[in-house]
């Protein structure tokens, strides 16, 4: 029997998710905590954080925004603008990314800020991706590793000591207490939470045999260039009360586009809209943990009382549909360019699934319904 928390419905599978003695997770304390805290205070330290630490640089940017198009980094631009800051909004580009994906990410610069796209290569990017399928569960692996080093390679490059992120992911999705309430990112938040999941960008040279120079995106400043130019990395959660519909709906007011039907796997039409990759990666949570993107987004409208918990368990059905297409591509079209056909993928499938939480047939092979659909041991509690 799978645990679920007491208010919303992150399971104790969740990696690094932890539960106080009434059974309630670290994502819903943390946010019933917020209750308590002065914003104002916090929206006033954040300002003169930013205004000192970018006096540090000799750089025209007060800092470096990492965006990739979507409705939280829209959003993150925006908050930034209105403060009177001027970003540098660096872009890691996305593994496989969507016409609409790319007019979100043009729709950012004419919000009126300078703006850099890191486009790794592509054909190390596919091998990167399959070797992140194979090895860890996890098709986004590059992609993962990208969003958080590209920034920070941008920021010692062009010398600008300060970079905004979004929310602390420990934050909102729980885990340990003293990273929930951290306000900064640095290596070694990256390195537990930053989703290497083992796996290193030194074995990737060791093992796989691809160069080194072809790895450079993936790997993190060193301490000393990071002491020359002096970068500092915030969370904008940390000092703003984040809400992804909030985000969205003011995104949307300033020329983000959603998708205008709900996404595959998911219950809105407003996120992970770039990558074509990205059903295939929300499946394999499934897999390995009995949730998905459903059930997160579901968590988030319970803590703030937009959901109810009977209204939650109808809505979080929608987790963990098999992939066969994510934005209307089909999964084949999705794995061709990496070399793989689906018989591949659903055996890599099977290997990464925990049979501890699906039902099987007598003979021990999954149990599946009509649409290849596997059915849990328990939906809830
Ligand atoms: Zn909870």
């Amino acid at each position: 029997m799978i645990k679920y928390c007491k208010i919303c419905f992150l399971p104790e599978t969740k990696p690094d998710l932890h539960f106080d003695v009434k059974g309630v997770c670290a994502a819903c304390i943390s946010y019933n905590s917020r209750a308590e805290i002065d914003w104002d205070k916090r929206k006033e330290a954040f300002i003169g954080l930013v205004q000192e630490i970018s006096k540090k640089g000799k750089s025209a940017w007060h800092c470096v925004v990492p965006v990739s198009g979507g409705k939280d980094s829209t959003a993150q631009v925006l908050k930034m603008l209105e403060l009177g800051f001027n970003p540098l909004c660096v872009t890691s580009t996305t593994c496989d990314l969507t016409p609409i994906g790319r007019l979100n990410l043009e729709n950012i610069k004419n919000l009126g800020v300078d703006h850099v796209e890191f486009s790794p290569d592509p054909i190390t990017r596919r091998k990167l991706n399959r070797i992140g399928l194979e090895q860890v569960g996890d098709i986004s692996w590059p992609e993962h590793v990208g969003i958080f080093t590209i920034p920070v390679r941008a920021a010692v490059q062009f010398k600008v000591p300060l970079i905004i992120w979004g929310e602390n992911s420990q934050n909102e999705y729980g885990g340990p207490a003293s990273e929930a309430r951290s306000n900064s990112l640095n290596r070694r938040w990256l390195e537990e939470f930053g989703g290497l999941l083992g796996l290193r960008v030194s074995d990737l040279r060791d093992v796989y045999q691809i160069e080194k120079r072809k790895l450079h995106l993936y790997t993190y400043p060193t301490d000393e260039e990071l002491k020359d130019v002096g970068v500092t990395g915030l969370f904008l959660g940390y000092y703003f009360p984040w809400d992804g519909i909030s985000n969205f709906l003011l995104a949307q007011a300033h020329g983000f586009r959603s998708l205008g039907s709900t996404i595959e796997g998911s219950i809105v039409d407003y996120e992970n809209l770039d990558n074509y990759q990205t059903g295939i990666h929300d499946y394999f949570k499934f897999l390995k943990f009995g949730f998905g993107r459903a059930t997160d987004l579901v968590s988030v409208h319970i803590r703030r009382g937009r959901l109810t918990r009977e209204q939650g368990l109808t809505l979080k059905l929608h987790d963990g549909k098999y992939p066969k297409s994510y934005l209307g591509k089909p999964i084949r079209e999705i794995l061709e360019p990496l070399g793989l056909t689906v018989k591949e993928f659903d055996s890599i499938c099977e290997r990464f699934t925990n049979k501890a939480l699906f039902r099987v047939e007598p003979d021990g092979s999954l149990m599946r319904d009509a649409e290849n659909n596997l059915v849990k041991v328990n939906y809830d509690n």
